[in-house]
C-alpha cells in the first residue's frame, strides 16, 4: 500500500509542476508582450528572480497540501489492509485506529468489528474443544475412535490409563495390528460387518491382573449414510464384579456355617430318637452337644444381623460421653472366668481411672469382649492377657495384649475378612464364628477410629485400638 502511495504523491507532484509551468510560461508570454520591454535589464532580473520565488513557494504549498490530502485517505486505507492481513494469519486481536466518521473511518469500523466477530467466534470454538477435550480426557472409561478405514484416530487418558500403552504406538495405525486382545478385535470386526451397537462384558488379562470391562461399540455413521468408524468406550466393572464376588462367596460361607451345627443338631437328635436316648449319659452328652451347636447357631445368626445393621445405610451410634476405664474394666469383670477357666492372668493396665471419650457404649463393650474374648482363646493355659489403657492427650489407645499362638504377618490383612479364620477347627471348637473381627473393624470404623495388629508366630498379638477424646 505504501507502493501505491508513493505513486500518488509522485504523480499529484508531476501534474502540479506541469501546471505551474505551464501557467509561468503563460505569464511570461504575457509579461514580455506588455511590460517588459519597456522596463531597464536590472528591473527584469529582479521581477524574473521575484516571480519564480513566488512560485516556487506556491509550489512548496501546494505538495504539503497534496502530501497532506494523500495521507488523509490512503493512511487508513493501509491501516485496514494491515489489519485484514493480520487476520488471515490469525491474529484476531488486531485493530485498526477510527478516528473519522467519514468512508475510511467506515471502513476501519467494518474490519474491526469483523475482527472481534472473529475473534468472538475462535474464542467459542475453542471453549467447545476444550470442553470436549476435557469431557473425552475425563470421562472415567476408556475411548477409541477407529476411522472408517480401520485406523486408530482417537484415544483418551482413561485407555491409556487402562492398558498402559503409549499413543504414538496406537494413534494412526491399523486396529487389528496394535490391539493384542483378540476380544476387542474382534468385536471392533463385528461393528464393522454388521453396522449396529455391540455391548460385551469381556474379561481381559493385564500385567497381573484379570480385569473385568464392558465394552460399548458403537458405529458412527454421518449425515448421507457415511461410515465415520467405530467408537469403543470401556467401563472398568473389576471393583463390581469382585463385590459380587464377595456375596456369592457370603452366601456360601453362611450356608456353610449354618449347615454345620444343623446337621450335627439333626443327627444327634435322630440318634438319641432312634434309642440313645435310654441310655442316660448317653442322653446327657448328646443334649449337651446339641444345646453347644444350639448356642452356635445362635451366636452366628446374632452377629450376621449385627453386621447387616452395620452396613445398613444409616447405621447410627448412640454417642455418648463414657469412662473407658470403668469400660475396660466391666468387660474383664464379664470375661475373668473364661479366662480363669484357662489359668490365663487376665489384667488392665491404665494410670488413669478417668479416660473420659466419646463413643457408644454397646458398641464399644462389643469390640472389647470380641478382642480379649480372641486373646483369651488363642492363648495357651498359663497364658497371660494384657489390656493397657493410654491416654495420648487428643487420642486414647487401648493395647491388648497376649502370649498366645500368634498370627503369621501374610495373615494379617485378612483376619478382618468375614469368615476367615487362621486355624478353623481351633476356632470353631471354640464357639467362634469367624466374623468377632469383622464386627469390631466395623465399629471401630464407624467411631472414626483405628484398628491395628502386631503379632509374631508362637510369641503372641496386640491389637490396638485407637479412639478420639
Ligand atoms: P473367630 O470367631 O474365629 O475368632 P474372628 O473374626 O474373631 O473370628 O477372628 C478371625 C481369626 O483371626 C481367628 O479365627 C483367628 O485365627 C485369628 N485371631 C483373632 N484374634 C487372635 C489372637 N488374639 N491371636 C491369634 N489369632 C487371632
Amino acid at each position: 500500500m505504501t507502493k501505491f502511495r508513493t505513486k500518488l504523491i509522485i504523480a499529484l507532484i508531476t501534474l502540479i509542476i506541469f501546471v505551474l509551468v505551464g501557467i509561468g510560461l503563460l505569464l511570461g508570454q504575457l509579461f514580455k508582450s506588455y511590460f517588459l520591454e519597456s522596463l531597464n535589464d536590472h528591473l527584469k532580473i529582479v521581477i524574473l528572480w521575484s516571480t519564480s520565488i513566488g512560485l516556487g513557494i506556491v509550489l512548496i504549498i501546494i505538495i504539503l497540501l497534496g502530501l497532506r490530502i494523500t495521507s488523509r485517505y490512503t493512511k487508513p486505507i493501509v491501516e485496514a489492509t494491515n489489519v485484514a492481513i493480520e487476520l488471515t494469519k490469525g491474529n484476531y486481536r488486531a485493530r485498526t485506529k477510527v478516528d473519522k466518521l467519514d468512508e475510511t473511518g467506515m471502513l476501519g469500523s467494518a474490519i474491526n468489528r469483523l475482527a472481534q466477530n472473529l475473534q468472538e467466534l475462535v474464542k467459542t470454538q475453542e471453549m467447545q474443544q476444550d470442553r470436549l477435550k476435557v469431557l473425552i480426557e475425563n470421562m472415567g472409561a476408556g475411548l477409541v475412535f477407529i476411522d472408517s478405514r480401520g485406523y486408530i484416530s482417537l484415544i483418551n487418558k482413561g485407555f491409556i490409563d487402562i492398558f498402559q500403552v503409549s499413543p504414538t504406538d496406537y494413534l494412526y495405525k491399523l486396529y487389528y495390528e496394535v490391539i493384542e486382545q483378540p476380544e476387542i478385535s474382534d468385536l471392533i470386526a463385528e461393528v464393522f460387518r454388521t453396522e449396529k451397537k455391540v455391548n460385551k462384558q469381556i474379561l481381559i488379562p493385564l500385567f497381573i491382573e484379570r480385569k473385568y470391562f464392558v465394552v460399548y461399540g458403537v458405529p458412527i455413521i454421518g449425515t448421507n449414510n457415511v461410515w465415520k468408524g467405530v467408537l469403543l468406550v470401556f467401563h472398568d466393572i473389576t471393583e463390581l464384579k469382585k463385590l459380587e464376588q464377595v456375596r456369592k462367596d457370603f452366601v456360601a460361607n453362611v450356608s456353610h456355617e449354618l449347615k454345620t451345627p444343623v446337621t450335627s443338631i439333626k443327627g444327634f437328635s435322630e440318634t438319641l430318637l432312634d434309642g440313645a436316648m435310654h441310655n442316660k449319659e448317653t442322653l446327657e452328652a448328646f443334649l449337651s452337644i446339641i444345646l453347644k451347636e444350639s448356642d452356635r447357631l445362635q451366636t452366628l445368626i446374632q452377629d450376621l444381623l449385627d453386621l447387616s445393621k452395620m452396613e445398613q445405610q444409616g447405621f447410627q451410634l448412640a454417642i455418648q460421653e463414657l469412662n473407658l476405664h470403668t469400660l475396660l474394666e466391666e468387660v474383664i469383670t464379664l470375661l475373668n472366668g473364661k479366662a480363669q477357666a484357662k489359668n490365663i492372668r487376665l489384667e488392665l493396665y491404665s494410670k488413669q481411672q478417668h479416660v473420659l471419650v466419646k463413643g457408644d457404649v454397646d458398641r464399644l463393650k462389643q469390640v472389647f469382649i470380641n478382642l480379649i474374648a480372641n486373646a483369651i482363646t488363642y492363648t495357651p493355659p498359663e497364658g497371660e492377657v494384657k489390656v493397657v489403657l493410654l491416654d495420648h492427650g487428643k487420642n486414647v489407645r487401648v493395647h491388648v495384649k497376649d502370649s498366645g499362638v500368634g498370627i503369621k504377618k501374610e495373615e494379617i490383612p485378612r483376619i478382618f475378612e468375614r469368615f476367615y479364620r487362621v486355624d478353623r477347627a481351633r476356632s470353631r471348637n471354640s464357639g467362634g464364628t469367624g466374623l468377632g473381627l469383622a464386627i469390631v473393624k466395623h465399629l471401630i470404623e464407624a467411631h472414626h477410629g483405628q484398628i491395628s495388629v502386631r503379632s509374631e508366630l508362637g510369641e503372641g498379638s496386640e491389637f490396638i485400638i485407637e479412639l478420639k477424646k
